[in-house]
């Protein structure tokens, strides 16, 4: 069972019904989040319940939002392994590196564990067209989920992200519609057959579930930790569901007494081609503006503007974390290290972290023993334009 009570809007904090379907907040245009009923949670769901469940996130079923079981879809998300990585440690000289290599996730991205839960709520609220912008492999999960629900899937993508996210939609019978723009262009001309066709909107955050999706990311950590957490989290943003779900899964979990009230610090590392969040950050404000001309070879994190902006600054300041872009050099460089010395094939999201965890090293921020965990998001094996100069 579930114990999913209602939606709250992150901003305003105004209640909605969770047997009705809702995109963002009608009264402020925020994203809404999904709220439990924790204090009775609290006496039935232990953590011992876990042992012995199924290795993917439906482990963590009465923390999610589907009510019914029986419309669950599944392909094996979630449950990825987090590495030691001594490799890196050696060679970068710095103890206490772990590798969460989201690269194994079905469609080979954690982009599955955000639309693994929207496309089975949709599934349950008998939602038959789904539709979606995306920098790629978003696309791609939307696709697999909507395929093993026999729903229609409409894609709306950058028309220069490499050719496999493409033909992965079009294997997983998604209409693809390629679009002379970013992102941003791609939502616009997606939010048009929303409101001509009536599909269901999936965009990042303007649908209340994937987050709770991502979040299952933050109670892996715990629990792969023996329910401890690190001292710091490396994160890739692009839209910032992870990071997001991951601060409240931290939450959840302190109010479920699995966990106590030591926070990691919390980590934005962007592309210096597009980092509308490290600006935000570092100019002290509330909300990001958008970033003109976005540009690098790490498709997720092309995302010029991002509808839960105050939640990702939120959680970094919170936390005490910070923010860092990195150049499109130094990603690629970083990529090939975590790919020598941990055999990861990583995507080049992923050697952005490592690349953010250098930077913060060398100007003191992380000490030596600090235990840090770097996001692997993806796979390297959809970039292969990337490669094909070396
Ligand atoms: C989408 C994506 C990201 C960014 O994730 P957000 O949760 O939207 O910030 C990072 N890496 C990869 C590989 C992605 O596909």
């Amino acid at each position: 069972m579930s114990y999913f009570t209602h939606l709250e809007c992150g901003y305003c904090g105004k209640v909605y019904d969770k047997d009705k379907i809702w995109n963002l907040c009608p009264d402020c245009g925020k994203p809404l989040l999904a709220r439990y009923d924790l204090a009775t949670a609290k006496k039935e769901f232990t953590k011992e319940k876990l042992n012995g469940r199924e290795k993917n996130l439906w482990r963590y079923r009465e923390m999610l939002p589907l009510i019914d079981q029986k419309f669950r879809l599944s392909l094996g998300e979630g449950f990825t392994p987090l590495i030691r990585a001594e490799r890196l440690e050696n060679f970068i000289g710095k103890k206490n590196i772990f590798i969460k290599d989201e690269g194994l996730n079905p469609t080979t991205s954690f982009k599955a564990r955000g639309l693994c839960l929207a496309i089975s709520k949709a599934n349950e609220f008998g939602i038959k067209e789904v539709s979606i912008p995306s920098a790629g492999n978003a696309a791609g999960a939307m696709s697999a989920y909507a395929a093993l629900a026999g729903m229609k899937a409409f894609v709306f993508m950058p028309k220069d992200v490499p050719l496999p996210f493409i033909n992965e939609c079009k294997a997983l019978n998604a209409e693809v519609t390629l679009v002379d723009g970013l992102i941003t262009d791609c939502g616009k001309l997606a939010a048009e057959g929303v409101k001509k066709f009536g599909r269901f909107d999936v965009s990042t955050l303007k649908e209340p579930y994937r987050i709770e999706g991502k979040k299952t990311m933050g109670y892996e950590i715990a629990e792969q930790m023996n329910w401890t957490l690190p001292d710091v989290i490396i994160y890739p943003t692009g839209g910032g569901t992870g990071l997001i779900g991951m601060w409240k899964a931290f939450d959840e979990m302190e109010k479920l007494g699995w966990i106590g009230s030591k926070r990691p610090r919390m980590v934005t590392v962007q592309s210096a081609g597009c980092a509308p969040m490290v600006k935000a950050f570092e100019e002290k404000k509330e909300f990001a503006e958008m970033w003109n001309g976005a540009k690098t070879i790490a498709d997720g994190l092309r995302v010029p503007a991002a509808v839960g902006d105050f939640l990702i600054l939120r959680a970094l300041r919170e936390s005490g974390g910070t923010a860092v872009a990195v150049t499109d050099e130094e990603i690629f460089e970083s990529t090939k290290t975590i790919g020598r010395t941990e055999g990861i094939f990583a995507a080049p999201e992923g050697g952005a972290t490592l690349a953010a965890l250098k930077r913060l090293i060398s100007v003191g921020w992380i000490d030596e023993k600090e235990s840090v965990v770097l996001f692997n998001t993806g796979s390297g094996h959809k970039y292969m334009g990337l490669w094909s100069s070396e």
